[in-house]
């Protein structure tokens, strides 16, 4: 996915098959999107820097956090390099729609996890698996992850609060 979106509904030739037709049935050239990504944002767009390098963050062969930093508080990402000013571009990884849902993903994933400790302190640990594990299949995962990055940070219990931050070192150790 792209867009983090989880309605993946069409098959993106990441390197668009006008640029290289050899790479047609190449599978790691085939990668799930949504229709909006695929066809309104990538479409055939490949941009290459002056050597002729790739510019688009190939997610099969990179990790996107090397390239893109997610400010969860506002939703938006934030490039750390050319490739991922790219990206951001190509993709339209800021735009409104994106950037509302990641914010509310952030605020309803703090609200599920500090249930889920809630329900841990009271022996209900099959309840607050349930919620962890249901938490890993939203859309825009990419939230959960910086909020699990970011918890061993210098400011994190300002950025998520101290009961997010014990809840997100409790999921931490049932999932490692
Ligand atoms: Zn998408």
């Amino acid at each position: 996915m792209y867009c983090g979106d989880n309605l993946g509904t069409d098959i993106d030739h990441f390197e668009p098959i006008s640029r290289a037709p050899l790479r047609t049935f190449d599978w790691p050239n085939h990668l799930l999107a949504c229709s909006f990504c695929n066809s309104n944002q990538k479409r055939g767009i490949f941009p290459c820097n002056s050597k002729g390098e790739r510019l688009l963050i190939d997610p099969t062969a990179e990790d996107p956090r090397d390239h893109l930093r997610l400010v969860l508080r506002t939703g938006e990402y934030r490039h750390l390099t050319a490739k991922g000013e790219a990206t951001i571009q190509i993709f339209g990884l800021n735009r409104a729609d994106l950037v509302r849902a990641r914010a509310g993903a952030f605020h309803t994933r703090r609200a599920v996890l500090c249930h889920a400790q809630t329900l841990l302190s009271e022996d209900r640990k099959d309840d607050a698996a349930w919620c962890l594990e249901a938490l890993a299949e939203e859309p825009h995962a990419s939230v959960l992850h910086a909020m699990l990055r970011s918890v061993d940070m210098p400011g994190a219990v300002v950025v998520l609060g101290a009961d997010v931050v014990a809840a997100l070192r409790i999921r931490r150790s049932l999932i490692s």
